[in-house]
């Protein structure tokens, strides 16, 4: 498809243009995605407005999906007309972590959004290996939740959430939200899901939730122990990034208890003594997430999501604040950047 297209080009930090560019042709094992929502990323506000892409000019938006629209020489033609999530995520499939399938690992990966161009766009050229296609019926919009809610997956599959386990996550987020309700469906007993925003903690709690606590109106550790009879949680998730939440969740943790992180950090941490000192003498478990996991084996997590997404287990509708169109990507990064109004998930809709 010749032509020029509508995108969100960044040309430098803060630079970003809504602009005419050349549609992308697709290479023999690509295709070319109509895109129908992109949503935007916590981590596309400092790539945006700080640190910038890997080089200029680059189409930001990595969470994404759409239509396929055209297919390269040794893809199925029949693809075309079919509604797809996309994996952002290139990896080399050399190195040694791409061996082990731990892709999110990659020395030499290629990322839709930071390295190449992603989904500001209304076209993207895709890798043919790198979709995930939605079954019948299901709003294509569902396909740019994909990517924070494989992300949440990841979080929850590295920490281990066992049925009937009692698990506290602070930040509700998007992958904050996503975290607690894989919690719930892998069997959770209680799910404490924690944040500061009222608005947050009431769609947590309309989502089913119930158990979801705002920490600027309720002590949310008091409110913890008397539900579990002052015993702690078994799983603590960290998705805010906040220090005072790592604290929290430290707090809050029983003997031989997970801590999962997943927030990036909004400044250097300091661990209080009798954290540090419980982190010894309770033996307590801390791992950090990055991304996803997309290697087959034993299961395709992006597949698991898609299930997950297709049987309510994990719902997206009432996280959505705003749609916006393509034009007004800055200001959706302006939204985000000074929290100049309530937001949740705000989805760019090209
Ligand atoms: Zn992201
Ligand atoms: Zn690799």
């Amino acid at each position: 498809m010749e032509g020029k297209m509508w995108a969100a080009v960044l040309h430098a930090p803060g630079d970003l243009v809504y602009e005419q560019v050349d549609i992308p042709v697709p290479g023999e094992n690509d295709v070319l995605i109509r895109v129908k929502a992109c949503g935007v990323c916590g981590s596309d506000i400092p790539r945006v407005l700080t640190t910038g892409t890997y080089h200029f000019p680059t189409i930001p938006g990595h969470e994404f999906g759409g239509t396929v629209v055209e297919t390269g020489k040794n893809v199925d033609p029949a693809w075309k007309g079919r509604h797809a999530a996309v994996i952002p995520l290139i990896p080399c499939r050399t190195c040694r972590a791409c061996e082990r399938g731990a892709f999110a690992q990659c020395e030499h990966y290629d990322f839709l959004g930071s390295r190449s161009d992603g989904g500001f766009a209304e076209y993207v050229k895709v890798p043919k290996d790198n979709l995930v296609f939605l079954p019948e019926g299901m709003n294509p919009e569902t396909a740019a939740f994909l990517e924070p809610v494989s992300v949440a997956l990841h979080v929850i599959q590295n920490n281990q959430v066992h049925f009937g386990d009692d698990v506290a996550v602070f930040g509700l987020g998007a992958i904050g939200i996503f975290v607690a309700q894989w919690a719930k469906a892998f069997g959770a007993r209680h799910v404490f899901a924690v944040d500061l925003d009222p608005q947050k903690t009431e769609i947590a709690k309309k989502i089913g939730l119930t158990d979801a606590i705002c920490g600027s109106k309720e002590d949310a550790l008091r409110v913890i122990l008397e539900k579990t009879g002052q015993e702690g949680v078994d799983a603590a998730f960290e998705a805010s990034g906040s220090g005072a939440a790592f604290n929290q969740a430290l707090a809050i943790l029983k003997a031989e208890g997970r801590l999962g992180l997943v927030g990036r950090p909004a400044g250097s941490l300091e661990i209080r003594n009798e954290g540090f000192e419980k982190i010894l003498r309770k033996q307590l478990t801390i791992r950090g997430t990055w991304s996803f996991e997309f290697k087959r084996f034993p299961h395709h997590a992006w597949e698991l999501a898609l299930s997950a997404l297709n049987e309510g287990k994990i719902l997206t509708e009432p996280l959505i604040s705003h749609r916006l169109p393509l034009e007004k990507t800055m200001d959706a990064v302006r939204i985000m950047a000074d929290k100049s109004e309530f937001f949740h998930k705000i989805l760019i809709e090209p």
